[in-house]
């Protein structure tokens, strides 16, 4: 059995009312451990076991952390997350709670990321956020749920960080025979590494990350994602940080679940009624969910 759920696929009243198209959320929120990112993960941990990996380490003190923990421990292999001193106790206690080590070490992620990578040994897998075909390939399950349910996209929406998911999603279009089906690919103005690259005809870096949705906060997004821009009908949508949190409130209001700000950004090209998304019928929204950011912290970053 995979360590992700078949998640719900609903068709959103208050979102279609307002649109005046059929949309349709896939509840990666409700994934264990509260986003999609244990589809990739879990499927890599998977493999990662079965090869005698004796523990996993990760360097991500968001979502992909906390995921890997509950991998660890579903499969019985103890996790070490590194994280630098920037995390929240709220991300902390997450991993800590999956039974992980958490070791908090240097100012930044790049610190962090190398002490990590100091700790490996032989025996070790190291699970990157989003850099990895394995997590690609499990990500690609959302949309092999999508296709049993008999559910047709005219386009899905989907949140970009450092486009591990935008990779997943593209691989699970293609092989249920949907790779003409478009992508309308989201981002925070300070955070816009995808939108940014297209722009130049480059994968740039982004010199730093200003944006509440952290977990979109990759200076540079893979190499596979960028190069997915040139083979796959993907547009580019950036928002507003406000935008972003505004539909965070709206869609608890609406569906009574809590996302970040990361998700939100997804949300807000429908709550804000976007052009990108105008003239397709059946529009998928991967609600991919989030557990770091709490609901004061959404209500502190609005003021
Ligand atoms: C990781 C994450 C993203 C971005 O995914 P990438 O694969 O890095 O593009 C978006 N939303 C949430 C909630 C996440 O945890």
């Amino acid at each position: 059995m995979p360590l992700h759920i078949d998640t719900p696929l609903l068709e959103s009243r208050h979102l279609g009312l307002l649109t005046g198209q059929n949309i349709w959320l896939k509840f990666d929120a409700l994934q264990p451990c509260g986003s999609f990112k244990i589809r990739g993960i879990g499927a890599a941990c998977e493999h990662y076991a079965r090869q005698g990996k004796k523990r996993f380490i990760s360097s991500s003190g968001g979502n992909a952390g906390i995921a890997v923990a509950y991998a660890g421990r579903c499969l019985s292999i103890p996790v070490t997350v590194v994280v630098p001193q920037t995390t929240t106790e709220r991300a902390k206690a997450l991993i800590r709670q999956e039974n992980a080590e958490v070791i908090v070490h240097g100012a930044s992620w790049m610190e962090a990321n190398a002490h990590a990578q100091s700790l490996l040994t032989a025996e070790d897998a190291f699970l990157h956020p989003f850099d990895n075909p394995l997590l690609w390939q499990g990500h690609a399950t959302l949309i092999d749920e999508v296709a049993q349910a008999g559910l047709v996209p005219d386009a899905v929406v989907l949140s970009v960080g450092g486009g591990g998911l935008l990779s997943g999603i593209v691989e699970g279009l293609k092989r249920n025979g949907w790779g003409h089906v478009p992508v309308i690919a989201a981002e925070t103005e300070g955070a816009s590494s995808l939108a940014q690259s297209v722009k130049a005809g480059r994968r740039v870096e982004l010199a730093a990350i200003d944006s509440v949705a952290t977990s979109l906060g990759a200076k540079q997004v893979c190499e596979q994602a960028f190069e997915l821009t040139k083979s796959h009908p993907i547009t580019c949508a950036v928002v507003s940080d406000r935008e972003a949190l505004s539909a965070c409130e709206r869609f608890l209001a609406d569906h009574r679940v809590l996302v970040e700000p990361a998700c939100g950004a997804s949300l807000s090209l429908v709550y804000e009624r976007r052009a990108e998304l105008a003239g397709y019928r059946n529009v998928l929204v991967v609600v991919c969910g989030g557990v770091t950011a709490s609901l004061e912290q959404i209500r502190e970053w609005m003021k």
